[in-house]
């Protein structure tokens, strides 16, 4: 299993899962690692502290490619960081092809004037 491989740590920034601690830039300033989400919540002051949940990440952004050198364990920032990177880019790519098919129908009316 990941998590068990990636010693229940982000592999980007080493936290541990369930720690109770607030983040400074990509770091988390730790006031305590718990044994389960319920135990860590119950330390974590509202408004201050966050509870590091790891989430499994496919590196590849391929849902359906489970193999191991694909799947690292990420905390919630770097699974989202990993993730934004993605989507940026396909939100140029679906910008552009929008673009292009708007210029297809300028393209296309202008003909119909003449
Ligand atoms: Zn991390």
């Amino acid at each position: 299993m990941v998590l068990t491989r990636d010693r229940h740590r982000c592999r980007i920034c080493k936290v541990k899962n369930y720690t109770v601690g607030h983040r400074v830039g990509h770091f988390v300033v730790v006031k305590g690692e718990y044994e389960t989400y319920k135990e860590a919540r119950a330390q974590a002051e509202v408004g201050y502290h966050i509870v590091i949940v790891l989430a499994v990440a496919h590196l590849n952004h391929d849902t359906t490619d489970n193999r191991d050198e694909n799947l690292e364990a990420r905390c919630q920032y770097h699974h989202l960081r990993h993730d934004r990177e993605h989507h940026r880019e396909n939100q140029l790519q679906t910008w552009q092809q929008k673009r292009q098919a708007r210029e297809g129908e300028l393209v296309r009316g202008e003909e119909d004037f003449i």
